[in-house]
């Protein structure tokens, strides 16, 4: 481990006065069953205990896996935390440390992780879909010469899949998961067989989505080429799960296949791709000096009929409870409707539980239980997310529906 991993550590968890305010926001306590270690507060506790195990020990043996990977890195603690503390943060280093394995005495990785990895490094995409992940775009042509790059990051096509891996692991428990996840991480040409179980419901309802961001991008007059089956992940599991240097290799590979198309702009359609565009990878890759945007920013190009009837939105983390919130979503959707904001909105957003879905499913599905919950209580007619996770995650309530689809349905021609 870096030098640089203990002081973040210690940058991370030096100022928490222990109030306990972050407990109040954070979904996976009460989802757990109001578990300490799966709380914001019981995440900083441990974050200070291994930080003193590592300073006086030089190694640890303590196993604090399942604390800090079923930390979604939402970021609604650090919104209360009158000390400036981010659990998220302290969560995303200690993986980072558990990861490295120099500095533990067992090997703490979780088989799901070492399988996303293994098979992004291998494939170019955690599951191994590649020509699946260009099907929305058939019969569709692109102006192939564009600068612009429409780059959906497979995010909309993965979660048909991942969506039926977790439902399958929640009936036949975490262990199959387990031996499922060393399996692939062993011979990761074995994922070819999770492309036979997928949701085909919300596959078709995702390539739809797909398909009116590229109509409308079109109507606001935006030319932009695509890249097809050749089309990259963009990593966002290596990088959540810690596995930086991976990350870091990937990343590089990634640009430098933008940088061979002549990319000068990279238009993204979720909000976990732009935000690993826009903060990690300038961090990452050297001169990474794209223009990275969101297909919404367009939007205000064009015109949208008022809308009878009330809606809501689910606000996802990585537009609101980002340094830079992205608040173009609300705003658009405000803008020829009558939204009402559920009680968790803005910086108080909730998380959908949709990043803890492969690893631990069960607690997902809890918390997407409770955001629904939340949801519904406005009693409005519909229920709008700009992420597909959420749309994967929350989508079991009918009214639930992408921001793409609100958008075609309404855009004056
Ligand atoms: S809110 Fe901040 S200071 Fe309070 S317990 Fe949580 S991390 Fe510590
Ligand atoms: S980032 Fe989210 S899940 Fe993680 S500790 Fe903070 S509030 Fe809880």
């Amino acid at each position: 481990m870096s030098e640089d991993l203990v002081a973040d550590l210690q940058k991370e968890v030096e100022n928490c006065i222990n109030c306990g305010f972050c407990e109040s926001v954070c979904p996976t306590y009460p989802a757990s069953g109001y578990t300490m270690s799966k709380g914001a507060r019981g995440r900083v506790d441990l974050g200070k205990s291994l930080l003193s195990d590592l300073i006086q020990n030089g190694r640890t043996t303590m196993d604090l896996s399942d604390s800090f990977y079923s930390c979604l890195d939402c970021f609604a603690c650090v919104q209360v935390c009158p000390a400036g503390v981010n659990a998220g943060k302290v969560s995303h280093i200690s993986r980072e440390i558990i990861v490295s394995q120099k500095y533990t005495e067992m090997d703490n990785r979780k088989e799901t992780a070492n399988m996303i990895v293994s098979t992004t490094r291998k494939y170019h995409d955690p599951l191994g879909l590649n020509r699946k992940i260009s099907g929305w775009a058939e019969g569709l042509t692109f102006s192939q010469r564009s600068t612009s790059l429409l780059y959906t990051g497979n995010m909309y096509q993965i979660m048909p899949y991942s969506k039926k891996l977790s439902e399958m692991s929640m009936r036949m428990g975490s262990r199959y998961t387990a031996i499922l996840g060393r399996a692939i991480s062993r011979r990761p040409s074995l994922i070819k067989a999770t492309g036979l179980f997928y949701n085909r419901e919300m596959a078709i309802t995702m390539n739809s989505y797909l398909k009116y961001i590229a109509d409308l991008l079109g109507k606001a007059g935006i030319e932009f080429r695509y890249m097809g089956e050749d089309e990259p992940y963009p990593g966002t599991f290596l990088y959540d799960l810690g596995y930086e240097e991976e990350f870091r290799e990937y990343a590089n590979q990634v640009a430098d296949m933008f940088r061979k198309m002549g990319t000068e702009e990279i238009i993204t359609v979720d909000p976990h791709t732009y935000d690993l565009l826009k903060n990690q990878y300038p961090v990452y890759v050297k001169n990474f000096d794209f223009k990275v945007t969101h297909y919404l920013d367009y939007m205000k190009k064009l015109k949208f009929r008022k809308v009878g009837g009330q809606v809501t939105m689910h606000e996802a983390c990585h537009f609101s409870l980002r340094e830079d919130p992205y608040n173009v979503p609300v705003d658009l959707v405000r803008s020829f409707s009558n939204l009402v904001l559920p009680s968790r909105s803005g910086k108080r957003t909730m998380c959908c539980g949709g990043p803890n879905d492969l690893i631990y499913p069960n607690l997902s599905e809890k918390i997407s239980r409770e955001r629904i919950q939340n949801l519904m209580e406005t009693g409005s007619e519909r229920i709008i997310t700009a992420c597909p996770i959420c749309y994967a995650n929350l989508g079991s309530e009918k009214s639930v529906v992408d921001i793409s689809q609100f958008l075609h349905e309404n855009v004056v021609r």
